[in-house]
């Protein structure tokens, strides 16, 4: 029984206040949802990207994704990258193919009444997470109160602050007293400095025992991001902005962990191709964000270091969805007595943020 039908919609979350790292503020949260049917069964796939993502996924994707068979899931990802060659891979494409890719693997696994993480096969039964908030907008208080209450209250033993200020010391200093000497920090820079100024700060975090360094020079720097992982002691990450196997392929050389975000990359179907390439460079990879789509594929990983806990996300998702998983002790664990991702949209809370 093929696909027959693909409903989109989208949904805009306001934050209480702006939020901001060392490159961007933002104020809401937004999330496109796929939800293909076969059989009568319907999936659930999203990608935290702009409405123009639902928009995208109806005027290209659908009419190559409907009358598939359901369980050739690679066949719909290939015929819908083709569809969106003259539109451009990266950014918006990407994370609505992310959206219905992330959809259609929920799908057959419901179809095959299989958790996802089962239907992939599982390297881990559990993914460890790492806490990620810490925005330079946030005061003192409310770093050492979301810090601690990782740390101390849910025992989640790492950490990431946004930095990119002209108080980035007083605040690594200031989030490594609110988690004790145990927890692992990590920051991240956004690209905010200069390939010399992120050398400086990085052997100035080393007296805070920070040891992860996201985007210390911009993602378009390649030769900057190897230059600053050559010559300090702290892992150098980044990757976020990846949406496609060769952009993962030239990023590996530069980094000593390879981020992907599967809800920017163009779904599952891709990011697991990711953590191939930065398997075939001797690294281990990270998940970036999107906990709540991450959780089943990364346990399918043999080579992954880490998920990120991401505040927001975590926020908009418990909104949004029944079904999302509790960080406590560290680790995201599939649920494996429901099938899929586990997650349904809730949709008498979700419709008052409802944009398309
Ligand atoms: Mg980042």
């Amino acid at each position: 029984m093929p696909i027959d039908e693909l409903a989109v919609s989208a949904y805009t979350l306001p934050l209480d206040e702006p939020e901001s790292d060392g490159t961007l503020t933002w104020t809401a949260t937004s999330v496109v949802v796929a939800e293909p049917r076969a059989e009568g069964v319907q999936g659930l796939g999203f990608t935290y990207g702009p409405t123009a993502c639902a928009h995208l996924i109806s005027e290209l994707l659908a009419g190559v994704v409907l009358g598939r068979d359901p369980m050739d899931v690679p066949g719909a990802w290939t015929a819908m990258v083709r569809a969106i060659r003259n539109t451009g891979r990266p950014g918006v494409a990407s994370m609505a193919i992310a959206a219905v890719d992330t959809a259609l693997w929920d799908l057959k696994a419901r179809l095959l009444e299989q958790p996802l993480a089962r239907l992939l096969g599982m390297a881990r039964t559990k993914v460890p997470v790492y806490g990620s908030g810490g925005f330079i907008s946030m005061t003192d208080d409310a770093l050492a109160a979301q810090l601690g209450g990782w740390v101390h209250d849910q025992g989640i033993p790492r950490v990431k602050i946004k930095i990119g200020s002209d108080r980035d010391s007083e605040r690594v200093a200031h989030a490594r007293r609110a988690i004790g000497p145990d927890a692992e920090l990590f920051v991240d820079a956004n690209g905010a400095y200069s390939r010399k100024h992120a050398v400086r700060m990085a052997r100035l975090f080393d007296g805070e025992r920070v040891t992860w360094f996201e985007e210390p020079v911009s993602s378009d720097d390649l030769d900057g991001l190897r230059e600053v992982r050559d010559l300090v002691d702290v892992e150098v990450a980044a990757g976020e902005y990846g949406y496609d196997l060769v952009y993962f392929e030239r990023m590996a050389s530069a980094v000593d962990v390879l981020q992907a975000d599967v809800s920017r990359c163009a779904g599952i179907t891709e990011w697991l191709r990711a953590a191939a390439v930065a398997a075939a460079h001797g690294l281990e990879v990270s998940g970036h964000t999107a906990q709540s789509l991450h959780a089943h594929p990364a346990c399918a990983v043999p080579n992954l270091r880490h998920l990120e806990y991401f505040a927001d996300h975590a926020r908009a998702d418990r909104i949004l969805f029944h079904g999302v998983l509790d960080p406590d002790g560290g680790s995201l664990e599939p649920d494996l007595t429901r099938n899929g991702c586990g997650l349904d949209l809730n949709r008498g809370a979700a419709e008052r943020f409802r944009t398309a």
